[in-house]
């Protein structure tokens, strides 16, 4: 006996207009983040690296976001670019200079910020988000 599985479809089709402009932008950050270097030839002695991305806390909004990224270090790209922490926003926030500086100078803990170029719904995002690294380095001998 076969089931036959109904309903739903219109709402699968809804979606997939948006789901198809995420998709490319993803894509396209993939593509980016596979022509950078690879972090672990930019920064040999680094062993690890945490970066907590949240809200700026001074941002006045409602629910301040926060999620932490645990790189891996021995196939990650040198190139940070996270997606805005406003799910209907399309901005990106490019953090890798301010990231690759403190590596590259071997800083432990350092943290920056980004502001949102983005768009949410036709209107200027103006999220700013802030990130804390935490980075682990090999003993120099
Ligand atoms: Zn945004």
């Amino acid at each position: 006996m076969h089931r036959v599985f109904g309903g739903g479809a219109s709402i699968v089709n809804w979606r997939r207009g948006r789901n198809t402009v995420h998709a490319t932008a993803v894509a396209e950050l993939r593509e980016r983040e596979d022509s950078a270097p690879r972090l672990h030839g930019a920064v040999p002695r680094l062993n690890m690296l945490r970066l907590r991305i949240q809200d700026d806390p001074a941002s006045g909004q409602a629910e301040l976001l926060t999620y932490v990224k645990l790189v891996v270090v021995a196939t990650a790209p040198a190139h940070f670019e996270i997606h805005c922490l406003e799910p209907n926003c399309d901005g990106y926030h490019n953090l890798t200079d301010s990231i690759m500086a403190g590596l590259v100078s071997g800083r432990q803990h350092f943290s920056g910020e980004s502001h949102c170029r983005g768009l949410v719904v036709g209107a200027d995002c103006g999220r700013v988000l802030v990130f804390h690294a935490e980075a682990e380095y090999e003993d120099a001998h």
